[in-house]
């Protein structure tokens, strides 16, 4: 499942992102683009513009009724929209939305602070803006409210 999410849904984008799904953030405010690229790209919409209607039977629009992002995030668990995969989990990057390389160990130092370094054994990095990624006590964090957020 591949997702395109409207500008009101950016903070999903990201979430959506960590949990491993492909998902694309359309900033623009032309619907009949991002329903063309989601067509192009067998993507689904996501979107709370109200006035938005899929107008082919190919078009696959879920509206999301909830404000807050981890509302919204349970609101696609109940809807059966998204499910989770703990082997996809942090395998993209948050801000390109690129599948992430793991790298050798000795190809972060210097490029991450020197205590994450020593403290990590493993490291990935987006192969577009090159940010490095570790499994840090934030992505601890995240991983247990993920798993709280599907039961
Ligand atoms: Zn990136």
């Amino acid at each position: 499942m591949k997702f395109i999410v409207d500008r009101m849904l950016g903070r999903l984008a990201k979430e959506l992102r960590m949990l491993g799904y492909d998902t694309v953030f359309y900033r623009g405010d032309n619907a009949y683009q991002m329903i063309k690229l989601a067509r192009e790209e067998d993507r689904v919409i996501l979107t709370r513009n109200t006035k938005l209607i899929p107008k082919r039977s190919e078009d696959r629009l879920v509206r999301i009724m909830e404000d807050k992002t981890p509302l919204q995030l349970k609101e696609l668990i109940q809807k059966k929209v998204i499910s989770l995969y703990e082997e996809n989990l942090f395998s993209r990057c948050l801000l390109c939305n690129i599948l992430l390389d793991k790298i050798p160990r000795e190809e972060a130092k210097g490029k991450v602070p020197d205590f994450i370094f020593y403290q990590q054994k493993e490291f990935s990095r987006c192969p577009r803006c090159l940010r490095i990624y570790w499994r840090g006590s934030h992505q601890e964090n995240m991983q247990k409210k993920v798993k709280e957020l599907f039961g």
